[in-house]
């Protein structure tokens, strides 16, 4: 990439999270392969991120390529309004298949938070249609569903500055996030907070809606599954919904195919993004029940509200639908298993750091919390200088690479995760 490129992406192109005055620096990538991306110096980088959470398979997976070529010769997209097509049908039978029994009704969309919208929506339209309409959520602190502004009235309130958009979003209910840790002995009264607010509101609450065991980029928090019984019964008493969104948590990360495996349960709804493809392009699914999908088909309006232009794109769901095949084989749980070993061994030593807060991991899922909030900007740059690529943000450093990471190329990025938290200028004072 020549110079000049890089100067107008500076000045004209948007980053995730960035500022067009001050951006922070960008590292050209031309090529990406199994776990490492090339960097257009010609440099290469062990990836801890997979794109985050999507890349599970690695880059340029043979099977995932052969799959998006052999559909672009028949089709790449045709509308779904009106028309079907095998590579959604494929993927949807997969979908119901694979996620808990209740779930057998799929809605194909185009990105996470679009995903989050979408189960919103159900949620209104079914107590809508039942004659008792409901329109608050109730959700945990430190949760992220995303950049939209339905899915963004659902994220932790101070993170996403909810006081910028006051006004104009939608007001939820935010109960204390959980803090019995996944390992710890389960404390019944962890959930009391929780469960008094609920109780407070229970008839005008629509849905629960919340990240199942992995609270991912509103903090990088693993709380006890038992929280998810105990809400899965408080909704069951109620009639509320539960709107599990595994956006992050889906398809293996926590060494559980689904997060809400661990604990049992259920959702009435659930949001798939991210992995679905194996990280090669955008696509989203919402499942629910029979009932719910009844209850709305039945409803005012006689059909649900909703359909994108891009909906059950024909590419995206035949990868999706290869990807998953590649799940099938029940591989990823050995390699999520020694992902996991690997990075409590290798992580264990930053607890020693006066930089480090705190050390977890979960499934293929390692974080450093540290003291203070990183300089991203220099640690990103003494990163790319130890040969990884690791995005870090606040004061979390954390890794989620492709299941398909070989041990050593896993120690590269945990000994440059142990050797960033040793040094003190990679942190803000
Ligand atoms: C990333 C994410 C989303 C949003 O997905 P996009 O594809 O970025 O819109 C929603 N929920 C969770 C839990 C996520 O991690």
């Amino acid at each position: 990439m020549n110079p000049d490129d890089l100067a107008f992406d500076q000045r004209h192109i948007w980053h995730p999270y960035t500022s067009m005055t001050a951006p922070l620096p960008v590292y050209p990538v031309v090529a990406a392969r199994g776990c490492e991306l090339e960097l257009a110096s010609g440099e290469t980088l062990v990836d801890g991120m997979s794109s985050w959470w999507a890349a599970i398979h690695g880059y340029g997976h043979p099977r995932l390529n052969a799959a998006m070529k052999n559909q672009i010769d028949a089709m790449s997209h045709v509308m779904f309004g009106g028309i079907t097509h095998p590579p959604a049908v494929a993927l949807c039978r997969k979908l119901v298949a694979m996620t808990p029994d209740p779930l057998e009704c799929v809605f194909l969309a185009d990105s996470g938070s679009v995903a989050v919208e979408v189960a919103m929506k159900m949620a209104l339209q079914y107590w809508h249609a039942r004659g008792t309409p409901r329109q608050r959520f109730i959700t945990l602190r430190h949760g992220y569903h995303g950049d939209t502004f339905g899915a963004m009235s659902a994220c932790d309130p101070d993170n996403s500055m909810h006081s910028l958009w006051k006004g104009y979003l939608p007001e939820n209910l935010f109960a204390p996030a959980p803090t019995c840790r996944f390992d710890d002995e389960w404390d019944e009264q962890d959930i009391v907070p929780f469960a008094r607010l609920f109780a407070a509101h229970r008839h005008e609450l629509a849905a629960v809606i919340l990240e199942p065991v992995v609270q991912g980029a509103g903090g990088m928090r693993f709380y006890h599954p038992t929280w998810l019984k105990r809400i899965r019964q408080m909704c069951d008493r109620e009639g509320v919904l539960l709107i599990a969104d595994e956006i992050a948590t889906g398809f293996g990360r926590t060494g559980e195919l689904f997060a809400c495996h661990h604990a049992g349960i259920a959702p009435d709804i659930l949001c798939l993004g991210k992995a679905l493809t194996g990280g090669t392009m955008t696509l989203s699914a919402t499942l629910t029940t029979r009932a719910v999908a009844d209850t709305i088909s039945n409803g005012e309006a006689g059909c649900f509200m909703h359909g994108p232009t891009f909906m059950g794109n024909p590419l995206a769901c035949a990868v999706a639908n290869e990807s998953l095949a590649i799940l099938e084989s029940g591989e990823w749980r050995g390699q999520v298993a020694a992902i996991e070993t690997q990075l409590r061994a290798e992580l264990a030593p930053c607890r020693e750091s006066p930089q480090v807060r705190d050390v977890r991991v979960l499934g293929a899922i390692g974080v450093v919390e540290t003291e203070r909030p990183v300089n991203m900007a220099a640690l990103q740059r003494f990163f790319v200088s130890q040969g990884v690529w690791i995005r870090p943000f606040g004061r979390l450093i954390y890794l989620m690479p492709p299941y398909v990471i070989t041990p050593s190329q896993l120690a590269r990025l945990t000994a440059a995760v142990v050797r960033a938290v040793n040094d003190p200028a990679l942190f803000q004072n």
